[in-house]
């Protein structure tokens, strides 16, 4: 028989190395932390395209209980966070208990010996007292179903893929895709293409980016006396948990929180495209925040450029030369980009089948009925199963947020459990059912229904037109529930079966 880990972990980015730390504090040390890549930090492993920064201030983009005073930029590029990712494990000591380059297909809840029980691609299996998911929202990359798109004979290459090999200088250069991940690569494109063709289909919000070098005092300042670099992580949060609390969840309260936002993002438009028939088609139609707005300064300049072309007609194919309009127009190229974003709701909810008591499964489930977790992170008929990124659990604009939220949920009922000597837990169904109904009264509220966001093709929302990706209440909301909620929403039960030490 496999051996019972305390806990498996599926993921050993951000989300999952903050599970392990606070298992590891609440003694739990027998971890199995299992990771897809050939690395740890999750998306900011995966991610390596020329532009790549933190799309919030860094200050607020970490674990609170682990500051970095070295960033060295307001908006820190990718691989520091890559190497903020790196000193946390050594420093938990967590590299030991990860496995890299290994694909996990399915779990199953063992009810006779009251564990998970974990398949691989190649066919082993691992077996968990607890299971925890954190495979990311973001983390199937898309690609786009447009015809000929094999056929193309230049280089390929998606964004979450990014080939350095791949010539760029002096290149006729197609991108597909406006999201936040080309915001940041077309101005690095455009620096060393020949020709640049954009190919948007729906347009993004912009608004500018007050980023610039920390300088080395005030860096000395959050590494002597860390109230400072706290005082700088309260500032941000404050400014985001506004932005999104007042400009998106309460929109049907207060439309004028929302216009201010999108007001910003059009000054900025016109401030740096003088040309009208330019401005329009960088222009969104849809409502502020039913899609993820960014920041940029060098974005919209970049179209004004002579060698840059923005192309807003549909693509009607790709061919081995390049890509044809549905006007009949082509651009040759010798280099296309997809930054055609991620698949969530066909492929990474849930990112692996999760099959749970009396054979409930998860992807199906929730497909079937609606998609909710309770608190954004437990499943009735689920037992001893954490899915940390779940319907309603992203809460603020800081990943991290979400992830703190969840590891204090993690300590509250782990301790009930324990008070009560018990290993196995399961959260009712009855209060899975009041969180999903508190939720969607709550939704009402918000940009994302009570708004215009038809155009928006936003990732927010699911193949029912519902978006339950975020969690529609404060983070302080978020992160005071999961300190406090009833501990009856929970049945707790002794195991069948004993974990053998060692
Ligand atoms: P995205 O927001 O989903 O954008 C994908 C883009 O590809 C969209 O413009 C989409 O157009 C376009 N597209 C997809 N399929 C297409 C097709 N068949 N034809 C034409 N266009 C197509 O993905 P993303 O830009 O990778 O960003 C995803 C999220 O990652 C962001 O919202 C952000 O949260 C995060 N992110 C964070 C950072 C950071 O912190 N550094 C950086 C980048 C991204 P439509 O909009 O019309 O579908």
């Amino acid at each position: 028989m496999t051996h019972v880990h305390d806990a498996v972990i599926i993921g050993a980015g951000f989300g999952g190395m903050g599970a392990a730390i606070q298992l590891r504090r609440m003694g739990y040390d027998d971890l199995l932390i299992l990771e897809r890549e050939d690395d740890l930090g999750g998306t900011w492993h995966v991610n390596r395209y020329p532009g790549l920064a933190v799309d919030i201030p860094s200050s607020t983009y970490s674990y609170s209980f682990e500051p970095n005073p070295h960033w060295s930029r307001l908006f820190a590029p990718g691989p520091e966070l890559k190497a903020y990712a790196t000193r946390v494990a050594d420093k938990y000591d967590l590299r030991r208990q990860m496995r890299f380059g290994i694909a996990v297909t399915r779990a199953r809840w063992d009810e006779g010996a009251s564990c998970w029980e974990v398949t691989l691609e190649d066919g082993a299996q691992e077996r968990g007292r607890y299971l925890l998911t954190a495979t990311g929202f973001l983390s199937q990359p898309r690609m786009p179903d447009i015809p000929g798109v094999d056929d193309f004979a230049g280089e390929v290459v998606h964004t979450t893929r990014w080939d350095d090999g791949v010539e760029l200088e002096g290149k006729r250069i197609g991108i597909i895709g406006t999201g936040a991940t080309a915001v940041q690569l077309i101005p690095e494109l455009a620096k060393v293409a020949a020709h640049l063709t954009v190919y948007q289909r729906t347009p993004i919000y912009v608004s500018p980016k007050l980023d610039g070098r920390v300088p080395g005092p005030v860096r000395t300042a959050f590494a002597k006396v860390p109230l400072t670099q706290k005082a700088a992580r309260l500032a941000g949060t404050s400014i985001l948990e506004v932005m999104m609390v007042a400009g998106v969840l309460h929109y049907r309260n207060l439309p004028w929180a929302n216009a201010i936002g999108k007001a910003a993002c059009e000054r900025h438009l016109k401030r740096q495209v003088k040309d009208p028939e330019l401005r329009a088609k960088l222009t969104p139609d849809y409502d502020f925040g039913c899609k993820r707005p960014t920041f940029s300064n060098d974005y919209y300049p970049t179209f004004t450029k002579p060698h840059v072309d923005l192309e807003t007609t549909t693509i009607d194919h790709i061919d081995e030369r390049g890509i044809v309009t549905a006007d009949g127009r082509r651009a040759d190229l010798d280099v296309l980009v997809l930054a055609t974003g991620f698949n969530l709701w066909d492929e990474n909810f849930p990112a692996i089948q999760v099959i749970g008591r009396m054979g409930r499964d998860l992807g199906r489930w929730w497909r079937d009925n609606r998609f909710c977790a309770y608190e954004g992170i437990t499943v009735p008929r689920f037992p001893n199963f954490l899915s940390l990124n779940s319907p309603y659990s992203y809460s603020g604009l800081s990943y991290f947020t979400t992830i703190e939220t969840q590891m204090a949920h993690m300590e509250r009922l782990f301790t009930a459990m324990r008070k009560e000597g018990a290993e196995v837990f399961e959260v009712r169904e009855e209060a899975n059912n009041a969180f999903l109904d508190r939720m969607t009264d709550l939704l009402g509220n918000s940009v994302f229904n009570a708004g215009s966001c038809a155009t928006a093709r936003s990732y927010y929302f699911n193949q029912h037109g519902e978006a339950v990706l975020l969690r529609p209440t404060s983070t302080i909301s978020a992160h005071r529930e999961a300190a406090r909620f009833p501990l009856d929403d929970y049945v707790f039960e002794t195991a069948k079966e004993p974990v053998a030490a060692g």
